[in-house]
């Protein structure tokens, strides 16, 4: 054995590696079976190219608990490494790149928890190592490394005779963890699902049927543990998968969720490379939906499930893989983010998803519709956060009114205008969140041949005004939120039957009746005799401005603003409560009618409700 030290500017890097590297120790399994993947890559090119001649064998790579010896073993049977090649890669290349590494990003554990230092990361958890190889290279003698943890290390010849490379992690007392088996299966089904060379993991057992029929008896054998799936749906040719295929793999990312709704293979290598399958979940008309679940991997290999950075933050709903050797991993996220490799990467993601979507739309327009009430959500969200995605999902975001009819925004401008535009020239589109509440509104502008939308999902509200911004020409409507010969608002007049000072009476009873209520307002209107005789609104911006305060929070909670609008040319005003006998009696009009409203928006409650249901009794029973 012969005895070196690794170098002098690395005199302290294993403090510095433990002290840094701590709260994230588990990479360097990650990081060593990478390594095992890559001499087993490395090798498989050189028998391509006819460098390496003898048999490749198994290939299969190894992780070996020794509970007694307190070891860990990563095994391969890759290129391996001469005695030279030792010196060079572990105690110079290995070492320098993980003294530069930890130098400039000593200060971000984020970083180096997620991209790891190597080889030099087993020194985390381990107090010796030791290297056992054999170089593929004919006539190369095996060599046995020690590291204990310092700058020095011990080097010199190996029994070992098969080709590749061992290494052996003597584990430290407080990383004892890393020698369970639960603890070892987590980390390598996490950070090893989809590596492209079999990891083995000891045996399991399984039960296999012998014998036929009746006599088929199950046996327990046992076989290797794979870990691993060598060829993941994402790496394959779209055209050699089928639907179970995708949804398959959709079940093993994410055991016992329902099925996507559909996927889209990406699959691109200029100007960059990136392979993946991003799904769409089912997202329950809510938004709620578990983020991280995009995982990106970096040549098969599991780096994290926080894609913020490479994938725009709507497209964060949606679930799948990534992997892109092109995605610098090993640098800062303030630099990520304006990296431009990075940004044509999400630039690319989101027109991907887009051209999906309006494939979809185009070719299976039924399926499309069908499953708005899931894409809608994401499409509006698209919409709202991004510009690009916009100027895309415009062509294909659709309206749907209280009829369950579908139409795409722009056509629907064009269905409605003739009819629906007011006198400063907007389009109004009238829309409704709850479609039972607002029933008899819906009547009355249906009756004049308005089109009501559905708008009731808590996006709704942001989605609205951002296409009033976007669309210029626009403006939404609730269709509470005035009576129906004003929703669109023209220049209309229309007479009332009354006298003024007839007006002036019905008036004060109204506002009699109401004047407990802070916030509501009495209003006139010659409507037609076939329109209800009190109708109560809430004007669209003044409920706009609560709502926005009640988003904002704070401030002073201000009143529901309610206008009742009484009808001067519905029969019950003009006739009966006009001409009624004593002004008691007028009152009780003003009062039943103005309650009768209140009924029809489900505003009526409580005990008001109670004594508006005993005053009905009575008065049927007179
Ligand atoms: P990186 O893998 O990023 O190059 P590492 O510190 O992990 O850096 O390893 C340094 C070098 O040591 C590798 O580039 C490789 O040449 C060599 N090496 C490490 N592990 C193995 C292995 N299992 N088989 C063959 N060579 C290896």
């Amino acid at each position: 054995m012969k005895k070196g030290n690794i170098s002098v500017q690395t005199e302290n890097i294993f403090p510095i590696i433990k002290k840094f590297l701590y709260s994230d120790q588990e990479i360097f399994l990650r990081e060593l079976v990478s390594n095992a993947i890559d001499a087993t890559s490395k090798l498989k090119a050189m028998a391509r190219k006819g460098e390496y001649k003898g048999a490749l064998g198994d290939l299969t790579i190894d992780v070996i608990i020794d509970k007694d010896a307190k070891t860990l073993t990563i095994r391969d049977q890759g290129i391996g490494m001469s005695q030279e090649e030792v010196m060079k890669y572990l105690n110079q290349v290995a070492f320098s790149s993980a003294s530069d590494f930890l130098e400039k990003y000593k200060d971000d554990i984020n970083i180096i928890g997620h991209f790891g230092l190597g080889f030099y990361s087993a020194f985390m958890v381990a107090d010796k190592v030791v290297v056992e190889t054999r170089s593929c290279k004919k006539g190369e003698k095996a060599v046995t490394w020690i590291c204990a943890g310092n700058p020095e290390y011990e080097i010199g010849e190996s029994d070992k005779e098969i080709r590749g490379t061992d290494i052996i992690l003597h584990i430290s007392e407080d990383s004892s963890e890393f020698l369970e088996e639960n603890r070892i299966e987590e980390l390598l089904n996490k950070y090893c699902k989809f590596l492209p060379y079999p990891i083995r993991f000891g045996t399991k057992k399984e039960f296999v049927s012998e014998g036929e029929g009746e006599d088929a008896e199950q046996k327990e054998v046992e076989v290797d543990n794979i870990i691993n799936e060598t060829e993941p749906a994402w790496k394959k040719q779209p055209s050699d998968l089928t639907d179970e295929d995708y949804k398959a793999f959709y079940d093993k990312l994410y055991p016992f969720s329902p099925p996507p709704l559909f996927w889209i293979h990406l699959n691109i290598d200029y100007p960059f490379n990136l392979t993946g399958i991003l799904y769409f979940p089912k997202l329950n008309n809510g938004l709620e939906v578990q983020r991280n679940k995009i995982q990106l991997y970096s040549n098969q290999v599991y780096v994290t499930d926080d894609v913020k950075e490479i994938v725009p933050e709507f497209l964060t709903l949606l679930h799948g893989v990534i992997d892109s050797p092109d995605i610098p991993l090993n640098v800062s996220r303030s630099y990520l983010q304006s990296d431009s490799n990075v940004r044509k990467i999400t630039g690319y993601i989101t027109k991907k998803v887009a051209d999906k979507l309006h494939e979809l739309y185009k070719k299976e327009r039924e399926s499309f519709e069908s499953k708005w009430e899931d894409l809608g959500v994401f499409i509006k969200y698209g919409m709202i956060s991004d510009e690009k995605f916009h100027e895309r999902a415009i062509k294909f975001a659709l309206l749907q009114n209280v009829d369950g009819d579908f139409t795409p925004v722009e056509e629907y401008k064009d269905k409605v205008k003739e009819l629906q535009t007011d006198k400063h020239n907007k389009v109004v589109f009238l829309y409704t969140n709850q479609p039972d509440h607002h029933d008899s509104f819906i009547q009355s502008a249906k009756q004049r041949g308005y089109d009501v939308l559905k708008f009731d999902t808590i996006i709704d509200n942001h989605y609205m005004q951002h296409l009033e911004h976007k669309l210029g020409d626009v403006t939404f409507v609730r269709v509470d939120s005035d009576t129906v010969d004003n929703l669109v608002q023209k220049d209309e007049e229309t007479e009332s039957v009354l006298s003024e000072k007839d007006q002036e009476k019905v008036k004060t009873y109204f506002e009699k009746v109401v004047s407990e209520n802070p916030g509501t307002m009495v209003q006139l209107k010659p409507l037609s005799p076939e329109d209800d005789p009190v109708v109560i609104t809430r004007p669209e911006f003044m409920r706009r401005m609560k709502e926005m305060q009640a988003v904002q929070g704070g401030g002073m909670d201000l009143p529901d603003s309610l206008q009742v609008v009484v009808n001067t040319n519905h029969p019950l005003v003009s006739g009966k409560l006009v001409r009624a006998k004593s002004e008691e009696r007028r009152e009780e009009i003003a009062s039943y009618l103005y309650n009768l409203a209140l009924l029809n928006q489900q505003m009526l409650k409580g005990s008001d409700l109670t004594a508006f249901v005993k005053k009905s009794l009575d008065m049927l029973s007179k």
